[in-house]
């Protein structure tokens, strides 16, 4: 050590160049970060060289093999050595905000080279063979002539091999490849008019065939059900569109990975447009539920920096107060015109039923109805008819106050209204039920209407969260445990989680290498397909390898349970039991909309209730 003090900095070595191996293997960090990064930058490449038609086929999660062929334009032999090599591309021969192509860096290529056995193999319509180049962990080929059709084929083998400490990070091979479906889908939407098929013997094959129509693509990759329980938006501002589909909030999903956003063409993820997709649901969706959205932004690509990260992923808007008002917007107006509003707006257009002839549902109600939407919820909360026809008067023991009609407010003139205690709470006081669903209840200044089917089911939801997360859910023994035979992995992975899973009511153990002997299930499940169930939990933890995703799996049962389980519509409600229900709402945080984001109940101001009489 210099001067003899003790430094942890020790000059060993002269400034000097790195390799171009390490240079690559430390872009590749950036760029491949696993899998499906190697999957997306080949897929970009195929899309980028115009092909009509790309397959694509992996194994061992993709860290055995990836190859994607293509039909595109392909690359001359005197050529390959220069696309394997850094910072070379034909994409790219002016200025670098005026990207067109998905690719722009030169950088995919020799990253995945140098931590990976690459083969590119390729040919050009005009050449009469082909030809190949390896490149493996780095090291370099010599060009060889090949026999192939025109377009290109890469095959990248052993990822990682090169570079340990990353392999160690990858999540196990199922996940990894629903990662790389995912991202298939993903770049799929944005180009209907190509083909794509993914396949190996580590999935099930996906195949989306060509069309024009961007909307038979997105169901094909979204799920037929999604186009029929979206909104379409379709809205301009300032050279900035957006066109695509959004969810109804009853078509909601327990995370975000169902929101597919693009720029020009290119997939993004960008915390601003996602803030503002939830901006957009705020009032329509439970925090804990997203929106399933396919969103499509157009500006002119001078507004745009794509060049944020190597993975290309994140953008920068040159005003982002405009993208995020316009996602907003949009989608707001487009719910609102498929009749989903929030409940303080759904008073108001109530209001607007009153005082006007037409009524405001009557668009509220989709013709033929949306599935999700049950128009018996909406179509008429109060009318006339209601008003007039006799209310259903409530059980004796209630009080004579509700044995009064509805009758404008006179016929109780009489005696000093004593004010129920209960009046002074938010929900207030029962008084009828009607129509065997609404409970109409009176506060000192408002009336309050409940949907008791919506609130019942919230109610039912938020219990049984509660349940989860406080206390060992209660278990149904089995009379005789059942055996469920499964990949070793799979069983591995559940009896690993045997514990957290017994807390939630899941009694399991290993039985033999490939079987898993269940003894008891959750009691909330009631009669449930076991084997499905743990095929499902296996799946959640080769992903995610949490107990809160179990949570929120079983939260997301809980709200499929609650809804299917709530069976208080069209039931007759003593007093007593529409009381426990109003103040077990008013205990309940979030009990104001339903699991599908629909308002439990609606509150008339009597200030307005007099406006509407006239009487102000
Ligand atoms: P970039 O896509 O940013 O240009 P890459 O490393 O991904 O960088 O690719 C380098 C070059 O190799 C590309 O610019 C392109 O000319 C060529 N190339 C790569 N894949 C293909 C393909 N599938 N078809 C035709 N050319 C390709
Ligand atoms: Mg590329």
């Amino acid at each position: 050590m210099r001067g003899g003090c003790e430094s942890r900095y020790d000059r060993a070595m002269s400034i000097r160049q790195l390799p171009e191996t390490v240079i690559n293997q430390i872009a590749a960090g950036e760029v491949i970060e696993r899998p499906a990064s190697v999957v997306k930058e080949l897929v970009e490449n195929a899309v980028d060289a115009g092909a009509r038609r790309i397959d694509i086929a992996t194994s061992g999660g993709g860290l055995t093999l990836i190859r994607v062929s293509d039909d595109g334009g392909g690359i001359p032999a005197h050529e390959l050595a220069l696309a394997v090599a850094r910072h070379c591309t034909s994409k790219l021969s002016g200025a670098i905000d005026d990207i067109r192509s998905l690719g722009f860096r030169g950088e995919a290529l020799p990253s995945i080279g140098s931590v990976a056995r690459l083969l590119l193999r390729s040919r050009t319509a005009e050449a009469a063979d082909g030809a190949e180049i390896r490149i493996e962990g780095g090291a370099v080929g010599k060009v060889r002539p090949a026999a192939t059709n025109t377009g290109t084929t890469v095959e990248v083998r052993d990822l990682f091999y090169a570079t340990p400490a990353r392999l160690k990070f990858m999540k196990g091979e199922r996940a990894e490849g629903t990662a790389i479906a995912d991202v298939v889908r993903r770049i799929a939407i944005a180009f209907p008019e190509i083909r794509f098929t993914l396949s190996g013997p580590d999935r099930l094959p996906l195949e989306f065939a060509a069309t024009r129509d961007r909307l038979k693509r997105i169901a094909q990759a979204m799920g037929e059900e999604f186009p029929q329980n979206a909104v379409a938006l379709d809205a301009a501002r300032e050279g900035v569109r957006l066109t695509g589909h959004a969810s109804l909030p009853s078509y909601s999903r327990a995370n975000a990975l169902q929101q597919y956003v693009y720029v020009n063409g290119r997939p993004i993820r960008d915390r601003l447009v996602a803030a503002a997709i939830r901006g957009a649901y705020a009032d329509a969706l439970a925090r804990d539920r997203h929106a399933v959205v396919a969103l499509f932004l157009e500006l002119d690509p001078a507004l745009v920096d794509v060049n944020v990260h190597p993975a290309k992923a994140e953008v920068r808007f040159r005003d982002p107060g405009l993208v995020r008002g316009l996602i907003i917007g949009a989608i707001r107006e487009a719910l609102a015109a498929a009749g989903v509003r929030p409940a303080t707006s759904g008073a108001a257009a109530m209001l607007g039923a009153f005082r006007g002839g037409g009524s405001p549902y009557a668009h509220a109600i989709p013709a033929g109805g949306h599935r999700g939407f049950n128009p018996g919820h909406r179509a008429a909360p109060v009318s006339y008819d209601m008003l007039r026809s006799p209310y259903r008067p409530l059980t004796p023991g209630f009080g004579e106050q509700a044995e009064a009609p509805f009758d404008g407010g006179g016929a109780r003139g009489d005696a000093a209204p004593a004010v129920a205690e209960t009046d002074k709470r938010p929900l207030g006081t029962p008084r009828a039920q009607v129509h065997e669903n609404y409970i109409i209840a009176q506060t000192r200044d408002s009336l309050v209407i409940v949907d008791q089917h919506a609130a019942h089911e919230r109610l039912v939801y938020e219990a049984l969260k509660a349940a989860n997360e406080a206390r060992p859910a209660p278990t149904q023994m089995l009379l005789l445990p059942e055996i469920v035979d499964m990949p070793q992995d799979d069983a591995e992975r559940l009896a690993a989680h045997a514990e957290t899973l017994q807390r939630f009511g899941l009694v399991l153990e290993r039985f033999g290498p490939a079987g898993i002997r269940v003894a008891g299930t959750p009691a909330m499940l009631g009669e449930i397909d076991v084997a499905r169930l743990l095929a499902d939990l296996a799946d959640e933890i080769a992903e995610q390898d949490t107990a809160e995703t179990l949570r929120q799996r079983l939260d997301a049962i809980a709200s499929r349970m609650a809804c299917h389980g709530s069976v208080r519509s069209g039931r007759r409600l003593r007093a007593e039991e529409m009381d426990a229900l109003l103040r077990q709402m008013e205990a309940t945080p979030g009990s104001g909309t339903c699991n599908h984001g629909r308002p439990t109940f609606i509150e008339l101001k009597l200030a307005d209730i007099e406006r509407l009489f006239g009487r102000r």
